[in-house]
């Protein structure tokens, strides 16, 4: 179990004694993204660099290309649907797959101007898309193209399910990057990835409680990374927060504990449940993919419906 490092009992629990780190896959530049698609028992997720989505078959563990060019995408989610919801850096849109194989844009502006380049995407409960959109995609011309962020900030928004409008709902952060929201949807969890715009700014991800008008409130500080930053990150069902963090991937109980590690080896981007069971975190490590069995299961099952 040398890649596991326990830091609460808490944690032994949610782990397999036997199980083990599996790299499903390497040769990519930069990846994160990973979205997971029971009914075809697939995973999806994004080379950003090499401007292409890949595609991981569960049943019999190929790989292929699933979307090339894929506009740079980074961030993408199931929907309830099944449907993949993505995040495109190189086109400053966030878009949804349809079922005809079409692709629809869901955000690409907000008040007139475009966005900067949208990186993380999750569904509420209530069927909206939040995403967040800090400047990467716009940086420079490795993860997209270089160009003036048009906006007044990196905020989150958010994209009603009747209306298609989209909102600014966070804009205190400096670099909001993953999200998600804890099992009963009270609480809306963001990283923020701003030290890499303002040297000395602690990696952090905070909690916005949401109220009754499912509206953030004033946000606390949730876990603050001890080595590189976190990036995306999920939850299980009993509230845990796996998050990408360095060269790893931390595991936080509800309470802002860190009770255990998984040691990857490379900087991890992101991640998310997956398998039959939704008891497989996927992992996207720099430039491999790998996977490892858990003894819990996701939060949020995609494609269940409504
Ligand atoms: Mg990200």
């Amino acid at each position: 179990m040398s890649e596991i490092i326990i830091h609460d009992e808490r944690f032994r629990r949610l782990i397999i004694g036997h199980a083990r780190l599996e790299r499903l896959w390497s040769g990519g530049r930069w990846v994160e993204g990973p979205a997971y698609f029971p009914a075809g028992r697939y995973l999806v997720w994004s080379d950003i660099p090499n401007n292409r989505l890949m595609r991981f078959d569960e049943t019999d563990g190929s790989v292929s290309v699933f979307r090339e060019p894929s506009h740079h995408t980074n961030g993408n989610t199931t929907d309830r649907f099944g449907r993949l919801v993505s995040c495109e850096h190189l086109t400053r849109r966030v878009t949804r797959t349809e079922f005809d194989g079409s692709v629809r844009v869901l955000a690409d502006a907000f008040e007139g101007r475009r966005l900067n380049s949208p990186n993380d995407v999750v569904e509420a409960a209530d069927g909206a898309i939040w995403f967040t959109d800090p400047t990467y995609g716009i940086d420079g011309d490795y993860e997209g193209i270089a160009a003036p962020s048009e906006q007044a900030g990196s905020f989150v928004y958010r994209v009603d399910p009747a209306s298609g409008q989209v909102e600014a709902m966070i804009r205190d952060r400096v670099q909001p990057n993953g999200l998600a929201f804890s099992p009963d949807g009270r609480l809306l969890y963001v990283a923020d990835t701003g030290g890499t715009h303002q040297p000395g700014l602690p990696a952090t991800i905070h909690a916005y409680p949401m109220d009754v008008a499912g509206r953030p409130g004033k946000p606390t500080l949730f876990a603050t990374c001890r080595e590189g930053f976190y990036d995306g990150f999920r939850v299980d069902k009993a509230g845990n927060l796996w998050s990408s963090a360095g060269l790893g991937v931390d595991c936080y109980a509800p309470d802002g504990t860190l009770i255990g590690e998984i040691r990857i080896g490379e900087i991890v981007g992101n991640l998310c449940f997956g398998g039959a069971r939704f008891n497989r975190l996927y992992i996207c490590g720099q430039t491999s993919l790998y996977s490892y069995f858990v003894n819990t299961n996701s939060a949020v099952r995609p494609a269940s419906g409504v």
